[in-house]
This record gives structure tokens, C-alpha cells and sequence, in this order.
């Protein structure tokens, strides 16, 4: 389950605030939590998260990465940077990155490779828009089958460690953050599709679905098997609300 905090709180104090009461809800054996806060908060966010009782199925990750380790490309974050503060994960690909930042498909696979290449671990984002879906679900299968076909390239030859080393999340973008849900149904049959085009990966990817998950949905999305766990925008916002989808989580 991943808490994608996007471009919020908006001081440190929140921030921290937030980590606390996140780092509390307790954690079903099966549930592992991923919290992804912005860059700036990271550092003090992994000093806190070291320093906890228990960091069991709990992670750090970062919003973005970039390709290149070191150098001059001013304002940018290498995977092993990141990989020193403690953090294990990174989004890629999020279509708000690929909507406002111009993100092309070659870019989001550069950043796949490189994070996979260093150790982190990837959560890589795929979906329609709107204007696709509105022309059926095998147009959104085309769209999704692509965007993999260009994100996963040159990926086959890298040995994941885990079976978390490489997570997709099935984001359509018409729900992400519109309060508009996809059909559960559809959200399994993406997800088992998603997983036939990655077969060639081992071990097999896991699934997520993201797109205004909140605690009255989660159970509707996580029954089907294909939904490996869901990526939360702005419900992980709301430690209460977050606790009520682990908790649901848990007792899938
Ligand atoms: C997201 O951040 O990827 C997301 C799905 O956001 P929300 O849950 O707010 O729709």
C-alpha cells in the first residue's frame, strides 16, 4: 500500500506530523507500507523512521528519480542518492509527472532502468486517459500495452531481488484524484493484463491499483486477486482515513 503524498503537506512540521501518525497504524503481516513523501522531507522523515521500534513492512520512497547517478543536471536526484537516505522505493512514470513535467515514455525508461540497475525498488505508473477509455476497454488495453512495451525496455537481463523489486500500478488517469472510480472489475482485468505483458519478468510483477482509493472502495478493489495493493494519493493525507484502508487491506 503506497502513500503518495505528492506535493504536500506544505511545511516540514506537518510532514513529520504526518510520518508519525502513518508510521503508527499498525501493519497486518501481509500488508507492507510504502510512504512517499516530497524530497525536502525525506532526510528528517528516514531519521525518524530509523530510529522507530519497528520499521516492519514499512518503507520510504521517493515521488520521482532521475537516470544518472551524479552530475550536472541541476535540480535532479540520482537512485543511489536516494538509496542513502534509507529510502527502497521510487515512483516512475506518475502521469502528473508526465502530464506537467512533459515525461516521455523514453525518459520514464530511462528512470525504470537506472533505479533497477542501482538496487531501488520501482513503482512504475501506467493508465489511459480519458479520451482513450471513452473509446472502449480494448483502446485502454492498446494504450496500457505500449506504455509497458516502452517503459520496460531493456529490463529483461536485470535480476530482481524481490518480488517487490518491480511494482506496476495501473493508475487510469480520468480517476486519479477525480473522486470517479474504475470498476473494480475492470481494474482486475487490467491488472491480469498488465501481468501477461510482464511475463517475461522474474519473479512476476505485483499489481496495484491507484485512482481515488479510499476506505469505502479499497475491499471492492483488493477482493480480486490480480490487485496486489493499492497507491494512494490523497487519502494517505489523513492518517485516519489511511489506517481505515490498511485495515482493510489487512483482512482481505
Ligand atoms: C495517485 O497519487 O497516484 C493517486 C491515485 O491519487 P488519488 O488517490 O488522490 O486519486
Amino acid at each position: 500500500m503506497v502513500a503518495n503524498w505528492k506535493e504536500n503537506p506544505e511545511t516540514e512540521a506537518e510532514a513529520l506530523g504526518l510520518f508519525r501518525k502513518l508510521a503508527k497504524i499498525p501493519r497486518n503481516r501481509n500488508t507492507e507500507i510504502v510512504i512517499c513523501p516530497p524530497f525536502v522531507y525525506l532526510e528528517k522523515i528516514a531519521e525518524e523512521f530509523k530510529n522507530l521500534e519497528s520499521r516492519a513492512r514499512l518503507a520510504l520512497g521517493g515521488q520521482d528519480i532521475f537516470w544518472e547517478k551524479t552530475g550536472a543536471f541541476t535540480g535532479e536526484i540520482g537512485p543511489t542518492m536516494l538509496r542513502s537516505l534509507g529510502a527502497a522505493y521510487a515512483i516512475i512514470g506518475h502521469s502528473e509527472r508526465r502530464k506537467f513535467l512533459r515525461e516521455t515514455d523514453e525518459m520514464v525508461n530511462k528512470k525504470v532502468v537506472a533505479s533497477l540497475e542501482a538496487g531501488l525498488k520501482v513503482i512504475l505508473c501506467v493508465g489511459e486517459p480519458l479520451a482513450i477509455r471513452r473509446q472502449g476497454f480494448t483502446a485502454a488495453k492498446k494504450f496500457v500495452r505500449r506504455q509497458l512495451a516502452e517503459d520496460l525496455r531493456r529490463t529483461s537481463h536485470i535480476k530482481f531481488q524481490t518480488s517487490s523489486s518491480l511494482v506496476i500500478a495501473y493508475e487510469p488517469i480520468w480517476a486519479i484524484g477525480t473522486g470517479k472510480n474504475c470498476p473494480p472489475f475492470d481494474a482486475a482485468r487490467m491488472a491480469a493484463f498488465i501481468k501477461l505483458q510482464a511475463r517475461h519478468l522474474k519473479p512476476p510483477v505485483r499489481v496495484l491499483y491507484g485512482g481515488s482509493v479510499n476506505s469505502k472502495n479499497i475491499a471492492d478493489y483488493l477482493k480480486n486477486k490480480e490487485i496486489g495493493g493499492a497507491l494512494v494519493g490523497g487519502a494517505s493525507l489523513n492518517a485516519a482515513e489511511f489506517g481505515r484502508i490498511i485495515k482493510a487491506a489487512g483482512s482481505r
